[in-house]
């Protein structure tokens, strides 16, 4: 069963206690809407959109590589998991979103707060779900999933924007295998996961159980790379299921989020060897 069919109607919890169900579907049509209508501030360069106080906010105004990709952000410098991969020898240990939100995207902070508590800690009520209005939005663009109900809200939030495909990069296999085991949930197509392999100069060619995509990263490995220096809107790889191929490959970016010149494209999806 989709947990949105049963939305409307019931409460519940699985026996792994995974979710939890709510009960009534008020006037909700009234309380919903565009995102933004309610109101919109700007953090750092992103326009960010919510219009109840537990939707998460949407970030309209990526810039760089995001451009033109709306995203749903979470906080990366008070997530646990992020501050103990930090620490390590993978690709954590170069986290351009720890270095841009201690520094010059320090504003987007208490937004992408709001974001980290409104998404762990309750399975948001329908109406509080936001209203996408792109046709590609990328889930944590800055962030990693805190926990089952984290995970839960997306699958959500993509199965009420069926006209928008979603892309979540996560390193948290352990948690979107323990939801997606479950039988009350399913992933919606319009859902494409991309693992992030945490691994530096190990390129992952076979894709994991429920997700659809490898995001790999390297600094001397000589396999071709697919994804260096490009813009998302431009590319799409990771927004399409019918993509060339299901494995990325880029360099890796410097503390500000930026892949080296000399490692650049020309943006036209070339392969560029380090
Ligand atoms: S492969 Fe394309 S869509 Fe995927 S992250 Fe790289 S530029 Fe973006």
């Amino acid at each position: 069963m989709h947990w949105l069919d049963i939305w409307p109607h019931s409460v519940g919890f699985n026996s792994s206690g995974l979710h939890a169900c709510l009960v009534s579907w008020p006037a909700l049509p009234a309380l919903r809407g565009n995102a933004g209508s309610a109101f919109r501030t700007n953090q750092g360069g992103a326009v960010m959109s919510a219009a109840l106080p537990n939707m998460p906010k949407v970030s309209s105004r990526m810039t760089g590589k995001l451009e033109g990709i709306h995203a749903i952000n979470t906080n990366t410098v008070t997530n646990d998991f992020c501050n103990k991969q930090k620490e390590t020898d993978t690709i954590c240990g170069e986290c351009y979103s720890h270095h841009m939100l201690n520094t010059f995207r320090k504003t987007c902070q208490p937004a992408w707060q709001h974001n980290s508590e409104v998404l762990s800690s309750v399975v948001l009520q329908r109406h509080e779900l936001p209203r996408i209005t792109a046709a590609f939005c990328r889930f944590h663009a800055h962030g990693e999933l805190i926990n089952h109900k984290h995970f839960i809200n997306f699958v959500n939030i993509a199965r009420d924007n069926p006209h928008c495909t979603f892309a979540l990069w996560t390193k948290r296999k352990d948690i979107v295998w323990q939801v997606l085991d479950d039988a009350h949930h399913s992933k919606p197509s319009n859902l494409i996961l991309v693992w992030s392999n945490p691994k530096i100069d190990k390129v992952v060619e076979s894709v994991p159980r429920h997700f659809d995509k490898v995001f790999n990263n390297v600094r001397h490995d000589r396999t071709p790379q697919n994804c260096t220096g490009q813009k998302c809107i431009e590319c799409l790889r990771c927004y399409k299921h019918d993509a060339d191929t299901d494995i990325i490959v880029e360099a890796v970016k410097s503390g500000t989020g930026r892949v080296p010149k000399s490692l650049q494209s020309n943006g036209s999806g070339v392969t560029i060897n380090v």
